[in-house]
């Protein structure tokens, strides 16, 4: 897995906000295993396996990460953060927990903690009771510091580049068949830095009308639209970004149908502004399609809050009045699709400022043809 970039300081300050939330919804001790809110705290990604990995974080006193001795190594120490206990494999690793837990009473758990060890936990603590530790951290996770914002940014240029490649070009199109043009533009994510690639949509013509279309052996061919949406995983946090090329002249219909979907976004990351609610968003985008008679093409969310998963809280969806703070980050994703025709998205991230939305994505936003 990935390092991310932040620092001791950072996590210092993170798990001190994450106990100030403890604090105010009366939870005695948080438990993190498997999952992103672990390395969001302590900088370490353990591997999603059997052997129980752990961050024990009492309201007050010392934080304790309890990890298997052979993966000791893997963990960076960050001094005055946290403590490692490392357990052997003769050891029961669920009743160091138990001890570590003294005698708390109200328990947060992370919700990708495996069933077995919270099922081998309670009869080690009876009486607990158990909350889920989105409940203390998600609302932490989902404004960004200066360090994941930073991230974010790195990631976003990144990708920027991958899709300049295919503006220009670079990336051959016609002849190919879209995994063809999914890999290409893997191998691209990984050149530019990306440490892992998390999804490359190849979608041509009508193929590009199903929104999470798999690259198939469709040949691409002249005078169609190609769908690319395409992010990784660089430094510990996602880019995600979608562009529509055209190989060819695109038909009126398509032109047309593309100037408002460029609107659409375009309103989308204006409405992203702290204080407003997240279905703010959504309702931006969707009044500009709706108003171009395309409404019921429009079939999902615009968009999702993106970090160090690459969908995570919030989501901007209609129902979600959660308002928009400063360091949320969130794609803004509009679509529109004719089924067996076409279809197209056009997708930026952006994180919310109080100086505005700012975009992660700069690289040109029009449906630019590609003759290659
Ligand atoms: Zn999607
Ligand atoms: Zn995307
Ligand atoms: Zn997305």
């Amino acid at each position: 897995m990935t390092q991310t970039i932040a620092s001791t300081s950072d996590y210092a300050a993170r798990i001190a906000k994450v106990r100030a939330a403890m604090v105010s919804k009366q939870v005695d001790a948080a438990l993190l295993s498997v999952g992103h809110d672990l390395p969001y705290l302590s900088g370490y990604f353990a591997m999603p396996l059997e052997r129980l990995t752990m961050l024990v974080i009492p309201q007050s006193g010392e934080v304790t990460m309890v990890v298997p001795r052979l993966e000791v190594a893997r963990v960076t120490p960050q001094p005055g953060v946290f403590s490692i206990t490392a357990w052997g494999e003769t050891e029961n690793p669920v009743a160091i927990v138990a001890k570590l837990l003294g005698g708390a009473k109200s328990i947060a758990v992370g919700d990708q903690m495996w069933a077995r060890f919270l099922v081998e936990l309670l009869p080690l603590v009876p009486g607990a009771n158990f909350v889920r530790a989105v409940d203390v951290v998600g609302a932490l996770r989902m404004s960004k510091d200066a360090s994941e914002i930073a991230a974010l940014v790195t990631a976003g240029a990144a990708a920027d580049r991958v899709a300049t490649q295919l503006h220009s070009g670079l990336i051959p199109l016609i002849g190919r068949t879209e995994a063809q043009v999914s890999a290409d533009i893997s191998a691209r994510l990984i050149a530019e830095g990306h440490d892992v690639v998390n999804f490359a949509i190849v979608a041509a013509g009508e193929n590009a009308a199903s929104p999470h279309h798999h690259a198939g052996s469709r040949v691409i061919t002249k005078n169609e639209i190609v769908l690319c949406d395409f992010g990784g995983t660089m430094n510990g946090y996602c880019s995600d970004i979608t562009r529509c090329v055209f190989t060819g002249k695109p038909a009126a219909d398509v032109a047309a149908a593309y100037e408002v979907l460029f609107a659409s976004q375009a309103a989308g990351v204006a409405a992203g502004v702290v204080g407003a609610a997240c279905q703010d968003v959504d309702s931006a985008s969707r009044r500009v399609i709706e108003a171009a008679g395309f409404g019921e093409y429009f079939v999902h969310r615009t968009g999702h809050g993106i970090g160090m998963e690459a969908h995570e809280e919030p989501y901007m969806v209609s129902g979600n009045t959660l308002p928009i703070a400063a360091g949320h980050a969130f794609s803004v994703e509009p679509g529109i699709y004719i089924a067996g025709k076409w279809g197209m998205r056009l997708e930026d991230i952006v994180v919310a400022t109080h100086a505005g939305p700012v975009s992660m994505n700069a690289v040109n936003h029009a449906l630019v043809t590609v003759e290659a």
